[in-house]
């Protein structure tokens, strides 16, 4: 069992200090109170067994969690996961970035994640639709359009979410699109929800490129994970004119000094299961990659691969997190004193959730969006995010993460504090 969610609440507790002795010399803001303790344990945690009907008429019993972990600032928003990994501890620590990333981004929700542990790739689709199905039928008490929106997180997708809202409208037997979001534009989707996580770590990225005076063209990029965000972010930055230089995914990696052809490496890994292989590139392992002689590093994939131990190899100067949790706690200290800027996740890959939230107030207004409100929607909001965590980095003369964190913390504490325990 790892210790995630420990290192949560250490962080938590790191950014409390440093708002306290910061209002010791400045002046009280109020930020630190008693309400605070609360954020220290999830609201609610849900645990369940799933019984599914195998193809080949066995019964497997699968585990299920949900983790709401607090939802001051509006009902509880997280993705559903799916990998052969999950455990509580983990859930508990994705549903407490939630709370955080919801608060950074402004928007009305609180923080929640869930997952079952399960190797969704050795599963046939009915199998996965039965398994899916079982996960509504026993969350579906906990959950609903104004008090917890599951979405898409790794190995689930849009048909994923689609089963989600359709075992939920009949037990409920009306349509009920706003309780999940990330679903297929054919039912209540949003346009735009799909490359959303990629779009908005986009965003971020641009708008820091530009404080951190780093030249385009020159930029070579490593991105880990060809999923939904890293796939989607190599193909926005290569179309900019940026340099690929290397891609991955769990089977391994690749690496052109002079950059890849990423949609020709998309056609590639859809012909052969695999981003490996690639004519003219040479393979790499995912340890590899992020130890390559690049200016930035995109890590999108799962958490925890950026440790103490292979910190002092990475030669890249920023790291823009498209995963959660992708850097361990010591790890960013060492980055931080390093030099090497990281744009922590709970910015970098907020404009998932903010799609999110655009596609969960479409549905209740029932009234729904052109691409290009979405787009300019998102740009505007996670900007201002973004423009804000670099004013809080300069005003506490600290690192990225713990400017979004004291803003957060900040938001949170006042919602607290207003509504009463
Ligand atoms: N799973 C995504 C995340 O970690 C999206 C969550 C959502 O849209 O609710 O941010």
């Amino acid at each position: 069992m790892s210790n995630q969610f420990k290192e949560c609440i250490s962080q938590f507790n790191k950014t409390c200090d440093i708002i306290k002795a910061f209002e010791d010399k400045n002046g009280s803001r109020g930020i630190i109170n008693k309400e605070l303790e609360i954020l220290k344990n999830p609201k609610r945690t849900i645990q369940f067994s799933i019984p599914v009907l195998m193809d080949d008429g066995s019964l497997k019993v699968f585990d299920g969690y949900r983790v709401q972990y607090n939802d001051i600032r509006g009902p509880f928003k997280g993705g559903l996961r799916y990998h052969p990994k999950v455990n509580l501890d983990e859930v508990k620590a994705l549903a407490f970035w939630m709370t955080i990333k919801c608060a950074v981004a402004d928007i009305p929700f609180g923080g929640s994640k869930g997952g079952i542990t399960v190797d969704a790739k050795k599963l046939s689709q009915p199998e996965l639709e039965r398994l899916t199905r079982g996960y509504v039928r026993a969350a579906a008490k906990f959950i609903g359009p104004d008090t917890d929106i599951p979405a898409p997180d790794v190995y689930t997708n849009p048909q994923i979410m689609a089963w989600f809202m359709d075992e939920y409208s009949r037990i409920k037997g009306k349509n009920e699109p706003a309780v999940v979001t990330g679903k297929p534009v054919e039912i209540g989707g949003s346009l735009g929800r799909g490359t959303a996580t990629a779009q908005g770590g986009f965003y971020v990225f641009e708008n820091l490129r530009k404080k951190l005076k780093i030249k385009k063209e020159k930029t070579a990029i490593a991105v880990q994970g060809f999923g939904n965000a890293g796939m989607n972010f190599a193909k926005l930055a290569d179309e900019a004119g940026y340099k690929i230089a290397a891609v991955s995914d769990s089977k391994g990696g690749i690496y052109s000094p002079n950059g890849l052809n990423i949609n020709d490496v998309v056609k590639h890994k859809e012909n052969t299961g695999s981003v490996v292989d690639f004519s003219g590139a040479k393979n790499i392992t995912n340890e590899q990659l992020l130890t390559l002689p690049v200016d930035v590093l995109v890590p999108a994939a799962l958490e925890g691969i950026i440790t103490e131990k292979n910190t002092g190899k990475i030669k890249a100067g920023v790291i823009l997190e498209l995963a959660n949790g992708p850097t361990s706690m010591g790890a960013g200290e060492k980055l931080f004193k390093k030099g090497v800027t990281v744009v922590p996740d709970v910015l970098a890959n907020s404009g998932g959730v903010i799609v999110s939230y655009f596609e969960w107030v479409q549905n209740i207004g029932n009234y729904y969006w052109e691409l290009e409100k979405v787009e300019r929607n998102l740009h505007k909001q996670i900007n201002k995010a973004t423009d804000l965590v670099w004013e809080y980095m300069n005003t506490y003369n600290t690192n990225m993460r713990t400017a979004a964190y004291i803003i957060a913390i900040e938001k949170l504490s006042k919602a607290l504090k207003i509504r009463g325990v």
